[in-house]
């Protein structure tokens, strides 16, 4: 998801204002706009769209 134009991974929640090299794909999951880092990308090819978290989980965990 996308907070005040930081990218942040809706799998690892991974903030892109603190990794300048993470690349980050913009996808829909569960009707919803996620982003997803580079590296959480093979998990989610691999396995299946079950770990990527809600904006709303994302945006919970990211604000403790
Ligand atoms: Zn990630």
């Amino acid at each position: 998801m996308e907070i005040n134009n930081v990218q942040i991974c809706n799998v690892c929640l991974r903030p892109s204002d603190k990794d300048t090299s993470a690349v980050y794909v913009k996808a829909i999951a569960k009707g919803e706009e996620v982003h997803v880092c580079t590296s959480c990308i093979p998990h989610i090819i691999h396995g299946s769209g079950d770990i990527i978290k809600s904006n709303t989980t994302v945006l919970q965990e990211y604000s403790k």
